[in-house]
């Protein structure tokens, strides 16, 4: 059998998450609205009405474009895609065709083993979305509320190389949108939409084959699984003698099977031309740098500078970068503790992780902040808590919003290392089990772990276990 690899490019839809759309003063995000309440004559096509440029979705898309490297055009114009379909009131759709807002740029992502995967952009543009269609019966439906949202299409290269590559582009695509605030990046909510260019080759081969586009996936597994049984489909194809066809095709996620939509027509003509209700995108060296002084360090930086600053492994590194504002509350607490940067990474990926799930928060949505987190780390540092009762701090911490010292003072949570205190209770438990006694004297040594589960069930697990056994193991022995 012949070894082959795939080749595989993505076309990604960014919904912009601007409070109003593209060229009106609706309300862009309608998800939980009632179909066509956030409409108007300009985003539903009324014959007259004029489109105004709304400079938050620019200013999102440069950010973007900045942050994947992309070359940023001074000048770049709107053009009119022309075709017709019940879902585009005017006719057509405004996009960018000739001069987009970016040229270029790549998003890296890490692959295991240390490589990374470079996936060039060759399209990044502003457009408006078209409206929402349900088929129901014989009627067709039309949501009009998602007319004039504004989207960034981003197209890959032909640059990954596994239905595993596809779906870690889209994770780190998705990491970086939401860690720029340019978009919520919700597949389930067709915030990103993705479709997979997929086709195979002779390992080794530069050529590139027919190709078959799978449309209207709608989650990262569903991604890695059609593209999976895309290329299985095309080896088995070509093992036949058969030639790939350049289909369409549909993914049935709850079928896991893909649907023939249509054969690909060849490149309608859009007889595309400017728009000329629009002026030009002057990104002046002034607004440019007011958008790119929000640009913060990215994902990538940030989880390497985590494995050298602060001697992080890479699965830490990952897991704590997975999210800004998770990144920026590791970074607060390790300054706040200033001890070992990985004490506060296990406290972090253990408990404070397991919080955040549980009450579906944000990192910065925590009561608990970074310095009570750090006051708990040092408090069972100092043997004034155990670790138990440390983690139970920090749920007490989180639900109270009190100072995680304070709760420990009015709760009575303080570690008892007196020796007094738990030498009475050490004498109470072996005078209250004396036939235990009369076994351990008579050598079953191993008892000695009972008794001290014992004065710890007694003392509610504050007790010094340490303490507790040798002053047990001294009362056994003096009394024999
Ligand atoms: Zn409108």
């Amino acid at each position: 059998m012949t070894p082959f690899e795939t080749v595989i490019g993505l076309e990604t839809h960014i919904q912009l998450n601007t409070v109003t759309k593209i060229f009106c003063g609706c309300k862009a995000d309608s998800w939980f609205d009632p179909p066509n309440t956030n409409i108007c004559p300009v985003c539903a096509g009324q014959p007259g009405a004029l489109p105004v440029l709304n400079r938050a979705a620019v200013a999102r898309a440069v950010l973007l474009a900045a942050a994947m490297h992309a070359t940023l055009n001074p000048l770049s114009f709107f053009d009119r895609k022309n075709y017709f379909y019940p879902d585009l009131p005017k006719g057509y759709q405004i996009t960018q065709y000739d001069c987009p807002v970016a040229s270029g740029g790549y998003l890296d992502l890490p692959l295991p083993g240390g490589a990374v995967r470079r996936v060039n952009i060759i399209k990044l543009h502003l457009e408006e979305d078209a409206a929402k269609t349900k088929n129901v019966g014989y009627e067709r439906y039309i949501d009009f509320n998602r007319c004039g949202v504004p989207l960034v299409e981003l197209v890959t290269a032909p640059d990954l190389r596994s239905a595993d590559e596809a779906a870690q582009y889209l994770i780190r695509l998705r990491q970086l949108l939401r860690w720029l605030g340019v978009s919520e990046a919700d597949m389930e909510r067709a915030q990103l939409r993705c479709d997979a260019n997929v086709s195979i080759r002779p390992t080794g081969s530069t050529e590139l084959n027919p190709k078959t586009e799978i449309k209207n996936v709608n989650s990262i597994e569903a991604v890695r699984a059609a593209i999976a049984h895309e290329a299985e489909r095309q080896m088995r194809e070509v093992e036949a003698g058969r030639r790939v066809q350049p289909w369409t095709l549909e993914w049935d996620a709850d079928a896991g099977v893909l649907r023939k939509l249509r054969a690909k027509e060849t490149e309608a003509d859009y007889r595309y031309f400017r728009e000329p209700d629009l002026l030009p995108i002057r990104l002046t060296d002034a607004w440019r740098d007011e958008i790119l002084s929000a640009l913060p360090e990215l994902p990538l930086e940030r989880r390497a500078r985590f494995m050298t600053q602060y001697d992080l492994p890479e699965y830490d590194a990952d897991i704590l970068t997975s999210e800004r504002s998770l990144s920026d509350y590791f970074e607060q607490a390790v300054r706040a503790y200033g001890g070992d940067p990985k004490r506060v990474s296990n406290w972090l990926m253990n408990d404070v992780l397991r919080l955040l799930n549980e009450r579906a928060l944000t990192a910065g949505q925590l009561r608990l902040t970074p310095a009570a987190l750090a006051e708990i780390i040092r408090l069972v540092d100092s043997g004034a808590i155990n670790t138990s009762t440390g983690k139970a701090l920090l749920e007490k911490t989180e639900a109270s919003g009190e100072p995680p010292a304070a709760i420990v003072q009015a709760e009575g949570l303080a570690r008892v290392s007196d020796d007094a205190a738990i030498r009475a209770v050490c004498a109470a438990v072996l005078a209250q089990n004396p036939s235990e006694v009369a076994s351990y004297r008579s050598g079953k040594l191993t008892l000695l772990g009972w008794f001290v589960g014992q004065v710890m069930k007694q003392m509610h697990g504050q007790a010094d276990p340490t303490l507790a056994r040798q002053i047990l193991e001294e009362l056994l022995r003096s009394r024999l």
